[in-house]
C-alpha cells in the first residue's frame, strides 16, 4: 500500500534573517524573509524528495520553503553529484590527518607521497574505523547509523555543541527533540538488487550518524536518506576535536555513503544535499567547495552548475538561472515593497484533485477537494493553503492530503 502523506499548511510566514543583520544596522523588518510552511504529520520519502527538489527543508516535522524573491539573503538548494565528486587536495589531507590521529594518537608527521596518491574516498574515509579485518588502531573509531531517536548522551553532545560553538544557551531536551529527533518521514525499504555491504542502511528515512572514539560520542550527523540523495539536516561535534574539521569530514563521509548506496545497485541515489547555499553569507559559501555542485532554479526547479550561477549571484540579489533576465537587483531590500502582490493564485478548477481531510471517524478518513471545504470560503485560510500549494506546485500538492 502506498504511504500517505499528510500535512497542515501554515501559509506565508515571516522570519528574521540569521545570515545578515544587526551589525549592519538594518532593522528587523529589512532583514526578514517570507516563507511558506507545512507541519507534516507524515511524509513518504518520495514526496519529501520532491519537496526538497523544490527548495523545501525540514526542521523536525516543520517543513518550509523560503520565498527567494522576497529574501535579503536568498537560500538556494544546493546538491553535490556524489558519483562524480573528486576530493580536493585539502579534503584528502583532512581525511589522512584524521586517520593518522586515530592510528597514532600523536601529532602526525607529514604524509608520505604514496598515501596521497592511493587516496580513494570510500576506502580512505573508512580506513581508521574499527574492523575485524584490520590491525587494531591506537584508538577505537566507530561510525554507525541508527534510526533517529532521543538519548541523554545525544542531548548532552547537542547542548555542549550549541553552547561552545554557537554560544546558544537556550537549549532543552524538548527543543532538541523537536528540531533533531522528530521526523515526518515514514521509513521504507531500499530496493537493493542483492544484499548490500553491512555498513549501508536498509531503509530510507531519518537517521542519526554516530561518531564514537573509544566509546565516547564525539560527533553526530542528522541525515535523511531519500530515494535520490542523502540530505544533511544537521551536524554537531565536541569542540575538543574542532581542529580536525569534523564538519568537513562528515560531508565527505556522507558523499561516500551516497556513492556506496548507488554502487550497491540503487541507480537513483546520486547526490548529497547540504541544505541551502547562501551566496550573500560568506560563512555559508563553504558548501560550494565540493564539486561538481548544482543550484536549483527558484522558478523552474531545474539544476544549474554552480560555476554558471556564481556570476549571476555576484551581480543580483535574486538570481534565476533558467531565465537570467528575470533576476533582480536591490541588495538592501527584501523586496516586499517592490512586489506589492506576489501572492500567486491558482484557479479552483485546477485544484480539484488537491484534497483535504473532511472527517476522521472510527479510523475512517474522509477527504474532499480542498476547494469544497469550509476553509476555502474564508479568505484568510484560503490564502494560507494557497501559499503552501504554490510553493509545493499543484502536482505535488495532489500527493499530500491537507489537514487543518
Ligand atoms: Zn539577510
Amino acid at each position: 500500500m502506498p504511504i500517505v502523506s499528510i500535512g497542515t499548511p501554515l501559509g506565508a510566514g515571516c522570519s528574521s534573517c540569521g545570515y545578515c543583520g544587526p551589525p549592519g544596522g538594518r532593522s528587523a523588518a529589512e532583514t526578514s524573509y517570507k516563507k511558506s510552511g507545512l507541519i507534516a504529520s507524515q511524509l513518504s520519502c518520495e514526496v519529501y524528495q520532491k519537496m526538497i527538489d523544490r527548495g523545501w527543508r525540514r526542521s523536525g516535522t516543520y517543513c518550509y520553503a523560503p520565498d527567494l524573491r522576497r529574501s535579503c539573503c536568498p537560500q538556494y538548494t544546493i546538491k553535490l553529484d556524489a558519483n562524480e565528486f573528486k576530493p580536493s587536495r585539502s579534503q584528502r589531507k583532512l581525511v589522512n590527518r584524521w586517520n593518522r590521529y586515530v592510528f597514532q594518537q600523536k601529532n602526525p608527521k607529514p604524509s608520505s607521497k604514496s598515501s596521497s596518491s592511493t587516496f580513494t574516498l570510500s576506502t580512505s574515509i573508512h580506513a581508521a574505523e574499527y574492523s575485524v579485518d584490520r590491525p587494531p588502531a591506537a584508538q577505537l573509531f566507530r561510525v554507525t547509523l541508527e534510526a533517529s531517536s532521543f538519548s541523554q548522551e545525544k542531548y548532552a553532545l547537542y547542548e555542549r555543541y550549541q553552547t561552545q560553538i554557537h554560544h546558544d544557551y537556550d537549549n532543552t531536551p524538548v527543543s532538541f527533540r523537536r528540531f533533531l529527533v522528530q521526523s515526518p518521514l515514514v521509513a521504507e525499504n531500499i530496493p537493493y538488487p542483492s544484499e548490500p555491504p553491512e555498513h549501508l542502511p536498509l531503509r530510507y528515512g531519518s537517521y542519526h550518524q554516530m561518531y564514537r572514539l573509544d566509546g565516547e560520542l564525539i560527533a553526530m550527523g542528522v541525515l535523511d536518506i531519500l530515494p535520490s540523495c542523502i540530505s544533511s539536516v544537521y551536524f554537531m561535534y565536541d569542540s575538543r576535536w574542532e581542529k580536525f574539521s569534523l564538519g568537513k569530514l562528515s560531508a565527505l563521509r556522507e558523499i561516500s555513503l551516497a556513492k556506496d548506496i548507488h554502487d550497491a545497485g540503487i541507480a537513483t541515489m546520486t547526490s548529497l544535499y547540504m541544505g541551502f547555499y547562501i551566496h550573500s553569507c560568506q560563512k555559508m559559501r563553504y558548501k560550494g567547495e565540493y564539486s561538481p555542485s548544482y543550484l536549483v532554479d527558484p522558478e523552474e526547479y531545474t539544476w544549474h552548475p554552480l560555476d554558471t550561477c556564481i556570476p549571476l549571484l555576484d551581480r543580483y540579489r535574486y538570481a534565476t538561472f533558467a531565465h537570467p533576465e528575470r533576476s533582480l537587483e536591490g541588495s538592501d531590500d527584501p523586496g516586499e515593497t517592490d512586489f506589492p502582490e506576489t501572492q500567486v493564485t491558482i484557479p479552483d478548477d485546477i485544484l480539484e484533485d488537491v484534497q483535504i481531510i473532511y472527517s476522521i471517524q472510527g479510523g475512517v478518513v474522509s477527504v474532499i477537494p480542498v476547494t469544497l471545504s469550509d476553509r476555502w470560503k474564508n479568505p484568510y485560510a484560503r490564502d494560507e493553503i494557497m501559499s503552501c500549494i504554490v510553493a509545493l506546485g499543484v502536482d505535488l500538492s495532489k500527493e499530500i492530503i491537507f489537514r487543518l
